[in-house]
């Protein structure tokens, strides 16, 4: 498969200034002014609206930066994929809608697909043909995958899949699931697990959605009533689920949305803009204790960035960042939610007869205010990780820990 290119030169012809050029250009000429969460047009996008949008992009060589040509990948390196990660951080455009696509099934399937199964997901996860969800968690299994319990057993040349996931995100929406599943019993633990691409549309399958703190139905509980699956649906060999699986977490935890300490700069440079926009609320910003809460946040976003930064130069060099995706992980979810408190507190400020830019400011940090409690939850929660560095970079002994 070959992409058509919206511009004149072909992206590995750019050097590296030249392509973070036609991102910055691209997105500044064709992200619509209601879909920056800055500005006061802002309205949320309908999921046909972030599909379609996230689609021009992957055209205009603003995803699928890393992966081979022959699989509708850009063909480029972590170098292009940092390079227009910052710039999409530079503007408050929405979240992915197709990141767990992108993000986690795309990037397992090229490590254990077959050649089929690669031809057939891959190219459609880019242009947003296929949206996809993350079937891991389930009510006793969450920190602990090992205790899941979501069975496949052999089926007619193929598999019964019976059980349930939680917190499923995007699942409503999701054309496919990334599944993880045991074929042994719970006893074996890591042993016995296989993780499957499931078409949502299988009969057997049942997708009852959660509400969230902040509205928002975005995650869902999951059944799987004798839900029947060829052989063909499996990802990797049996028993292989488990690495799998690892594989899939330390890429959620390392690379994953690289453009986090860029976006967290933005919004809070938004944050400031919509206080100065209005005198009375500007003179918050002369207070000496939120100078400094300001200052620690900005100084953490620098680390953040460096820490990126760094960890793209080793992937580069060849090295695996393993363990060390946790501390990443922990990192920027406490940097943002500490950052989202100091905006709560800040934009807590605002009437109904601030200025129009601070108003919008507000409801979008109310709502971020929302989800960061849930960034050191989600992709492994601040305890785990924090035992992960305990044990597996710092090699503490188990019985400091306690
Ligand atoms: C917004 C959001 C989206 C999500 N999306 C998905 C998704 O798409 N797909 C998916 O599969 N899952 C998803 N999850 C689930 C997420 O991965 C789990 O919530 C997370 O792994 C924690 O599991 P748990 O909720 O079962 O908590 P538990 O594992 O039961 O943990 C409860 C508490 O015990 C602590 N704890 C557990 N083990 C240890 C330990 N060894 N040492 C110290 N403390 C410990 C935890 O830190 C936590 O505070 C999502 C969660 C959220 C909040």
């Amino acid at each position: 498969m070959t992409v058509q290119p919206v511009f004149t030169k072909s992206l590995q012809a750019m050097a590296p200034a030249e392509y973070r050029l036609h991102a910055r250009s691209w997105l500044a000429a064709n992200l619509p002014a209601h879909m920056r969460a800055d500005s006061t047009d802002w309205r949320a996008p309908a999921l046909e609206e972030s599909v379609s949008w996230e689609a021009r992009m992957y055209r205009a060589g603003l995803a699928g930066m890393t992966w081979p040509v022959e699989y509708g990948g850009h063909g480029l390196t972590l170098r292009e994929h940092l390079i227009a990660n910052k710039e999409i951080g530079a503007v408050m455009m929405p979240e992915s809608a197709g990141s767990v696509g992108k993000e986690l099934a795309g990037p397992i399937i090229m490590a254990v697909g077959t050649e089929d199964q690669k031809q057939a997901f891959l190219p459609r996860i880019l242009t947003l043909e296929d949206m996809w969800c993350q079937g891991f968690s389930e009510p006793d299994a969450g920190s602990d995958l090992a205790r899941l319990r979501t069975r496949a057993v052999p089926h007619d040349g193929g598999w019964r899949i019976n059980g349930q996931k939680i917190w499923t995100s995007g699942a409503s929406k999701a054309d496919y699931c990334l599944l993880l599943t045991r074929t042994g019993t719970i006893e074996d633990r890591h042993k016995g697990m296989l993780m499957f691409a499931v078409p949502m549309s299988t009969p057997g399958i049942r997708v009852v959605p959660i509400k969230s703190i902040d509205g928002k139905v975005s995650f869902a509980e999951v059944f799987f009533d004798d839900v029947i699956v060829p052989d063909e649906a499996r990802l990797g060999a049996p028993d292989e689920g488990w690495d799998a699986a690892i594989r899939v977490l330390s890429i959620e935890r390392a690379t994953n949305r690289m453009y986090r300490p860029w976006r967290f700069e933005t919004e809070l440079r938004a944050l400031l803009r919509g206080l100065k926009s209005d005198p009375e609320l500007a003179v918050l910003l002369d207070d000496g204790a939120v100078r400094d809460r300001i200052g620690q946040v900005l100084g953490q976003i620098d680390a953040l960035k460096g820490f990126v930064e760094g960890s793209v130069e080793q992937l580069l060099d060849g090295a695996q960042i393993g363990a060390r995706g946790s501390l990443s992980k922990l990192y920027w979810s406490e940097c943002h939610q500490a950052f989202a408190g100091l905006a709560l507190d800040l934009v807590g400020h605002v009437t109904p007869r601030s200025s129009g830019l601070a108003q919008r400011i507000r409801d979008h940090f109310t709502t971020a205010y929302l989800f960061a409690r849930a960034e050191t939850i989600y992709a492994g929660t601040t305890e785990v990780q924090l035992d992960i560095i305990a044990q597996r970079i710092l090699k503490l002994p188990k019985d400091l820990q306690k």
